[in-house]
């Protein structure tokens, strides 16, 4: 790739040619949803450009949701987004297509989302909550090691960036306590994780393979899995979280296509415990993503997403490997991203060590989220220019339960 952008302050920036992430948008003076693609501090006009300029993709891409382009397949994703390098790089184009500056559009949910599964793949996540949630047993369970530990989430409570969250209320009941109360939670916390967007269906009793990961999967989104660790305590045994994490799911609004992570791909740390042979990989990858956890404007930590035990295709072919379907817009999440060190942790419950050991913010004692706290999620990953792509980022503030 060496053409450049003819977009003023695009090159060189975290969304440059080697980027070009699709979000769903609208602006002051049309507010009809379709989809648009970042360039620099702009937004490309996708819709309107295939309107004028390729109208057999208008169904694809002058719409308000990425499922119809995901469901097109990895050929169409392809020669789309060569066409919209080629509209950002030529500079005839410049008055061919419509660009909106970023602080002018708003973003919507940038798909359709059928079913949700979030995983548990960091080691050091899964073996930190095992010494908190139950410190006289093993940290990991027998299963963790040879199978990728998920639970169903609620697609229907999954928002955008940037949407408020309103602190859930819910049973919970401290092992001191003589029985449960209701209320509003009072260890809300989030989980930075990364989510992974299918692009293809799947009938029934059809198992999809890890090597069939990169034609099915369309893209990623940073996900913030918004916890209530008091309800979650009481409620998870013995079938998992349910109410804990249904109220909201937070993804960020840019969707960055699997191609933009090409320069990525890394290859998976060993995995010391030998897998039943659906698991197996062939040069297993996962991709070097740096997150930072911004809590009202101050990182408080820094979670590598390359230190994840089980990888995007390993949770992709558990999800079907009992013949289950899949439906175009089914999403799985990481589960919480967390590395080996105190600040990569990528929950409060972590860094707070349930909230035994507070964290200091501002010069005051943090430990679970407050009413009024902003939470920022921040994603980045090196281009295939030389330089660092954004993931865009998940945004959220926490208001008073209703
Ligand atoms: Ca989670």
């Amino acid at each position: 790739m060496t053409e450049t952008t003819w977009v003023d302050g695009a090159a060189g920036s975290l969304y440059d040619l080697d980027n070009l992430p699709y979000a769903v948008f609208s602006d002051a003076t049309q507010d009809e949803p379709r989809l648009g693609v970042r360039i620099g501090d702009h937004v490309l006009d996708l819709g309107a450009a295939a309107r004028e300029l390729r109208p057999e993709w208008a169904p694809l891409l002058d719409v308000a949701a990425l499922n119809p382009l995901m469901a097109a397949g990895p050929e169409t994703w392809a020669a789309v987004r060569s066409w919209v390098n080629d509209l950002l790089s030529d500079e005839s184009n410049r008055e061919r297509v419509t660009l909106h500056p970023i602080a002018d559009v708003v973003t919507h949910l940038p798909f359709e989302v059928a079913d949700y599964v979030d995983y548990y793949a960091s080691e050091h996540h899964a073996t930190n909550v095992g010494r908190i949630f139950r410190p006289d047993g093993d940290a990991l369970l027998p299963n963790w090691k040879h199978l990728p530990v998920g639970y169903h989430g609620r697609a229907g409570s999954i928002v955008v960036s940037g949407t408020d969250i309103h602190r859930p209320a819910g049973q919970r009941k401290a092992p001191s306590d003589d029985g449960p109360t209701y209320g509003p939670s009072q260890r809300l916390d989030i989980e930075a994780e990364l989510g992974f967007m299918v692009g293809r269906s799947v009938p029934l009793g059809q198992r999809v393979g890890t090597g069939e990961f990169a034609e099915t999967v369309f893209g990623v989104t940073g996900v913030n899995d918004w916890s209530a660790r008091d309800i979650q305590a009481w409620e998870y045994v013995p079938l998992g979280p349910n109410l804990a994490k249904s109220f909201a799911t937070s993804v960020s609004a840019w969707v960055t296509p699997l191609a933009a992570l090409d320069a990525a791909r890394i290859d998976l740390p060993e995995q010391e415990v030998p897998v039943l042979p659906y698991l197996e990989e062939s040069n297993a990858t996962t991709y070097d993503i740096d997150v930072e956890v911004e809590l009202n404007g101050v990182v408080v930590a820094r979670p590598p997403y390359r230190t994840m035990y089980w990888s995007p295709a390993q949770m992709l072919a558990h999800l079907t490997v009992n013949g289950a379907s899949l439906r175009v817009g089914d999403f799985y999440a990481s589960g919480t991203i967390s590395g080996s060190e105190k600040d990569q942790r990528g929950s409060f419950l972590e860094l707070s060590w349930g909230g035994k050991e507070p964290f200091v913010l501002d010069g005051e004692e943090r430990s679970f989220l407050q009413d009024g706290d902003e939470v920022v999620l921040r994603y980045s990953a090196p281009g295939a220019r030389g330089g660092r792509i954004g993931l865009g980022e998940v945004r959220g503030r926490i208001l008073p339960t209703l």
